[in-house]
């Protein structure tokens, strides 16, 4: 039965994915060089993953460690202003080795560097989020890593397992990954404790999880578990779940869809996406809303269906029924609870919204379904 369980594709479910590497994966530790043929492998399995649809976007640590040798710093610990040196030179090597493993796949990259400031101000958050979804809807894999070689103490994650989890949410992931040298989340650190066991899934980070977390972080990078599972109540509560699994091996990813071992944190599901899914998925549909192609692209931007976009309307429906909404090559496109009934709609479709009030009475309101009540199918939705 396990076996069963385990041998299912981990990544079946997700069309949006943040990926974050860690520096340990990309740099041996040894000789402080890119491991390229790993780099390779995972390239193909994100073409893979791309072919069937998926949008990536990448995290990837990795600048300070390419940059030591580089620069010929070999210190155990760098001191700060050493640390982003190396991180300067390293970057320029980062994005070159992105920009040729996916490139050998015909897979432009584009190059983000953000500080905590981009990912919490409003203002920084909805440009950096409009040009990821711009190289997103261009077809091309934006690869992320902190700006370290200017951040300051104040204003730096530090980890890029906190950065990539700030990243999925930006970008409303389905799921993010961390790809580090550890298979999960066990019930005590491993290396301290051989009777921990491994855990397959965490339904919910409670205090007990965090407390088995409690490790220590590798030279290369600083996150150990402590960093991941926060990472994971970042993702978790805004509804972005997360996969901590070991990417040492070649072809990390696609041991993921051959179910290799992993633990999945769920996402904590908002009432907003609760409500989704019973719309989605419990009502029964009553009638059918024909929108021209204005109407099917303001619905993917995330706005209510107006009268003036309804173009033919089928079925018979009260206010609060469910119809499926279809655009002008007969696809359906989204879902939602009518604010008007049948006849109602009849009488303002094609109609702007002034005068759809004035035939509807002051007072009744004349959206014929409002954002809040519809779902937008995938692949049209603007996520981002
Ligand atoms: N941003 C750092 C780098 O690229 C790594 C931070 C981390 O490993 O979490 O070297």
């Amino acid at each position: 039965m396990q076996q069963a369980v385990e041998q299912q594709d981990a990544l079946a479910p997700y069309r949006r994915l943040t990926i974050k590497i860690g520096s340990a994966l990309l740099v041996d530790g040894k000789t402080g060089k890119l491991r390229a043929d790993w780099l390779a492998s995972l390239a193909e399995d994100l073409a893979a993953l791309k072919a069937r649809g998926v949008s990536l976007v990448i995290v990837s640590s990795g600048a300070i460690a390419l940059g030591r040798r580089l620069l010929g710093l070999d210190a155990k610990v760098l001191p700060l202003e050493q640390s982003q040196a190396a991180a300067s030179a390293g970057q320029i090597a980062l994005s070159q080795a992105w920009a040729s493993a996916l490139g050998k796949h015909d897979i432009t990259t584009g190059q983000i560097l953000l500080t905590p400031n981009i990912t919490e101000e409003r203002r920084y958050f909805l440009n950096a989020r409009t040009t990821i979804s711009t190289l997103l809807s261009l077809g091309a894999v934006p690869i992320i890593n902190e700006n370290d070689s200017v951040a300051t103490a104040e204003i730096r994650y530090g980890d890029n397992d906190r950065l990539s989890a700030r990243v999925a949410t930006m970008i409303e992931a389905d799921c993010l990954i961390l790809l580090s040298d550890i298979d999960g989340l066990y019930t005590a650190p491993p290396a301290k404790d051989p009777n921990a066991t491994h855990l397959p899934f965490v339904a919910a980070i409670t205090p007990e999880i965090e407390a088995m977390a409690g490790g220590a972080a590798s030279h290369l990078s600083r996150g150990g578990m402590t960093t991941k599972v926060e990472a994971g109540r970042i993702a978790t509560q805004a509804g972005t779940g997360m996969i901590i699994a070991k990417g040492t091996e070649n072809h990390p990813l696609q041991a993921l869809m051959e179910g290799g071992r992993h633990t999945l944190f769920a996402p904590v599901e908002t009432r907003a996406q609760a409500r989704k899914r019973w719309i989605m998925g419990t009502l029964e549909l009553k009638g059918a809303v024909h929108v021209d192609a204005g109407a099917a692209r303001a619905l993917g931007e995330g706005k209510s269906l107006l009268p003036i976009g309804v173009t033919r309307l089928a079925g018979d429906f009260e206010r609060g029924e469910a119809v499926a909404i279809y655009d002008p090559d007969g696809r359906e496109i989204a879902r939602g609870l009518a604010t008007l009934r049948r006849d109602e709609a009849d009488l303002v479709k094609g109609k702007n919204s002034a005068r759809a009030t004035e035939l509807l009475g002051i007072g009744t309101r004349s959206e014929m379904v409002h954002r809040d009540n519809m779902v937008v199918l995938m692949g049209l939705e603007a996520k981002v």
